[in-house]
């Protein structure tokens, strides 16, 4: 048998190995993609103070709006007042 047609051989085979562990690791990651989940959305309202000397997160709570005055001040006891809200993305795994 000439080598050649041995080394050709090998050639193919190496290739179809590669072709198929390629394509296996392409559906893994694939499958993985599919598993990420996104999670229902938060919603996170910055509480600011008046005098901007105090800032929090808190969680959005029914009925909360920019402007509301939810609560005292720690340092300053002036009024806390809501500054913005906005929606937070996380995803996880299923
Ligand atoms: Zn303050």
């Amino acid at each position: 048998m000439p080598i050649i047609i041995i080394a050709m051989v090998v050639l193919i085979i190496l290739t179809l190995i590669l072709y198929f562990k390629l394509r296996s690791g392409f559906m893994k990651s694939f499958q993985q993609l599919d598993k990420l989940d996104e999670v229902p959305q938060r919603y996170i309202a910055i509480v600011k103070c008046y005098n901007n000397d105090y800032i929090v997160e808190k969680e959005f709570q029914e009925g909360d709006f920019v402007g509301k005055i939810v609560g005292e001040c720690p340092k300053c006891r002036n009024k806390l007042v809501i500054e913005a809200i906005f929606a937070q993305y996380t995803y996880r795994k299923r």
